[in-house]
C-alpha cells in the first residue's frame, strides 16, 4: 500500500469512542496544565474525510477528484487524500512544493491559478507539472517563454452571482473571448487540452454547474475546430461542505448530455471545503469576560427581560480561524462542554476575538449560561479555510491539530487501496468500494449550521 499515511500520523479511535470524546479529554488536559497559556486547538477526524471520498465516488462516478490545497493544507489532510489517490490542485509555488514534498507525482498536480507569477510557471516547468490553467493572453505569453510544453486548461467565467463567494469577476474568460484565446494559443504552438470553471463557493443553485458544463461543451467544439486536442474538463470547486444541495444528479445529467460516457474526456473536480469542513472541530478558550449594562452609552436594550449582556473574549477571532464570519457571512455557534441545568438563566452574550479592534466580533446575539474564563467553547464544521490562518499581528498563531481516525475507517481505507492495487490501478484512484460503512454520508444532505448544543 502506498505509504503516505501511517498509523503514527493519527490517534486510532476505537469503536464507541468518538473524536468528540477525544476533544473532551484534550480540553480537560489543557485546562489542568500548569501553564497560564492556553491556545485553541483542532481535532480532525480523518475518517470523515475517507467517508466523504467514498461518498463522492458513488455520487459522481465519472468525476476524478482533485483536492484544492488552499482550503486546508495541514499534513494529515494532504496525507490521507494522497493515500486515497486524489490529485492536487495548487494555486501557487508554495502549494506545489508542499504536495511534491510529501511525494505526489507531477502528473497528479494541476496549477489551477489562471494568473500566475512567472516564478510559479518556471517552478512547474522545472518540476514536470504540465497542467496549468489560463484565462488571458498575457498568461499565454508567459507560458510560451517559461513553459512551452505546458498543457493549458482554459478557465471560463460562470454565472456565480448567487454564490456566497464569487470568483468570476476575477477569473475566467467570457464565452465571447474564448475563440480569440484559443487561436492565439494555436498561433504560438501552445497546447490547450481542456476547459475549467469554478462556480464560486456557497452556490445555492446546482443549475450553475449544468450551465457551465454546457458552456464548456461549446468551448470544446471551438478548440477542436482550431486543432487543439481537447480532453480535460475541470468542474472546479464549490461543492458544499455540509449544507444540502442536490448537485450530484444535476451534474451527472449534464455530463451525460454534453460529455457522454466514452467521449474520451477526462473529467476532474477541484474540491476544497467538501472534503474537510465537517472533519475539523475546534476548541477555543475564554480568555476574558465582562458584563456590560445595557443602559451604558452606545448600547440599546436587546430584550426587555435583561439588563446586561456578557462580552466574552476568545483566543481566536475573525482574523484567524473564524475568517468565515468576514468572508462567508457565517455566524459560528458554540457547543458548550458543560450541560446547563434547565433552571440556569441564559444571558445575552457575544464572542470576540483577541485583536484590539472593534471588527473582531465572532458572534453576537447568543443566549448562553454564565461562562467563565478558562471555559472551552467548541465549534463544529471548522475544516475549510481555517487551519494555518494564525497571524502574530492579530494576536493569533496557527493552531495545533490532533488527528484521529476510527479503526473501522482505517480498515476501509486499507481495503480500498488493496482492491485498487489488485486491479493494477497504479494511481490507486477512483474505484468506489462498498463497505457499508461509508453510506451514512451523502453529497446531498446535512444542516448548514449546527444549532447551539451540548457536548
Ligand atoms: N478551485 C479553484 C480554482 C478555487 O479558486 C477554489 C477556491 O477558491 C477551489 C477550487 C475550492 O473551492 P471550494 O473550497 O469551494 O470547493
Amino acid at each position: 500500500m502506498a505509504g503516505y499515511l501511517s498509523e503514527s500520523d493519527f490517534v486510532m479511535v476505537e469503536e464507541g469512542f468518538s473524536t468528540r470524546d477525544l476533544l473532551k479529554e484534550l480540553t480537560l488536559g489543557a485546562s489542568q496544565a500548569t501553564t497560564d497559556e492556553v491556545a485553541a486547538f483542532f481535532v480532525a477526524d480523518l475518517g470523515a474525510i475517507v467517508r466523504k471520498h467514498f461518498c463522492f465516488l458513488k455520487c459522481l462516478p465519472r468525476v476524478r477528484p482533485f483536492y484544492a490545497v488552499k482550503c486546508n493544507s495541514s499534513p494529515g489532510v494532504l496525507k490521507v487524500l494522497a493515500q486515497l489517490g486524489l490529485g492536487f490542485s495548487c494555486a501557487n509555488k508554495a502549494e506545489m512544493e508542499l504536495v511534491q514534498h510529501i511525494g505526489i507525482p507531477a502528473s497528479k498536480i494541476i496549477c489551477a491559478n489562471p494568473c500566475k507569477q512567472i516564478a510559479q510557471i518556471k517552478y512547474a516547468a522545472k518540476h514536470g507539472i504540465q497542467l496549468l490553467s489560463f484565462d488571458n493572453e498575457m498568461e499565454l505569453a508567459k507560458v510560451v517563454k517559461s513553459h512551452p510544453s505546458a498543457k493549458m486548461v482554459l478557465c471560463i467565467a460562470t454565472d456565480d452571482s448567487h454564490s456566497l463567494s464569487c470568483l468570476s469577476l476575477k477569473f475566467g474568460v467570457s464565452l465571447k473571448s474564448c475563440r480569440h484565446l484559443l487561436e492565439n494559443a494555436k498561433k504560438h504552438h501552445v497546447e490547450v487540452v481542456g476547459v475549467s470553471f469554478h462556480i464560486g463557493s456557497g452556490c445555492p443553485d446546482p443549475q450553475a454547474y449544468a450551465q457551465s458544463i454546457a458552456d464548456a461543451r461549446l468551448v470544446f467544439e471551438m478548440g477542436t475546430e482550431l486543432g487543439h486536442k481537447m480532453h480535460v474538463l475541470d468542474l472546479g470547486g464549490g461543492f458544499p461542505g455540509t449544507e444540502g444541495a442536490k448537485i450530484a444528479s444535476v451534474i451527472n445529467s449534464a455530463l451525460d448530455l454534453y460529455f457522454p460516457e466514452g467521449c474520451g474526456v477526462d473529467i476532474f473536480a477541484e474540491l476544497g471545503r467538501y472534503y474537510v469542513t465537517s472533519a475539523f472541530t475546534v476548541a477555543v478558550s475564554i480568555i476574558a469576560k465582562k458584563e456590560v449594562l445595557l443602559d451604558q452609552p452606545g448600547r440599546e436594550e436587546e430584550n426587555g427581560s435583561t439588563s446586561k449582556t456578557i462580552v466574552y473574549h476568545l483566543d481566536e477571532g475573525v482574523y484567524g480561524i473564524f475568517n468565515s464570519v468576514l468572508f462567508d457571512n457565517i455566524c459560528p455557534t458554540p457547543i458548550l462542554q458543560k450541560k446547563p441545568s434547565t433552571e440556569q438563566p441564559l444571558y445575552s452574550s457575544s464572542l470576540w476575538g483577541p485583536a484590539v479592534d472593534g471588527c473582531d466580533c465572532v458572534a453576537e446575539g447568543l443566549w448562553l449560561p454564565q461562562l467563565h474564563v478558562g471555559d472551552w467553547l467548541v465549534f463544529d464544521n471548522m475544516g475549510a479555510y481555517t487551519v494555518g490562518m494564525g497571524s502574530p499581528f492579530w494576536g493569533t498563531q496557527a493552531c495545533h491539530i490532533t488527528y484521529a481516525m476510527s479503526r473501522v475507517a482505517w480498515e476501509a481505507l486499507r481495503r480500498q487501496l488493496m482492491a485498487a492495487e489488485q486491479e493494477d490501478d497504479v494511481e490507486g484512484v477512483c474505484k468506489p468500494l462498498s463497505c457499508g460503512w461509508e453510506i451514512t454520508d451523502t453529497l446531498c444532505v446535512g444542516p448548514v449550521f449546527t444549532p447551539a448544543s451540548i457536548m
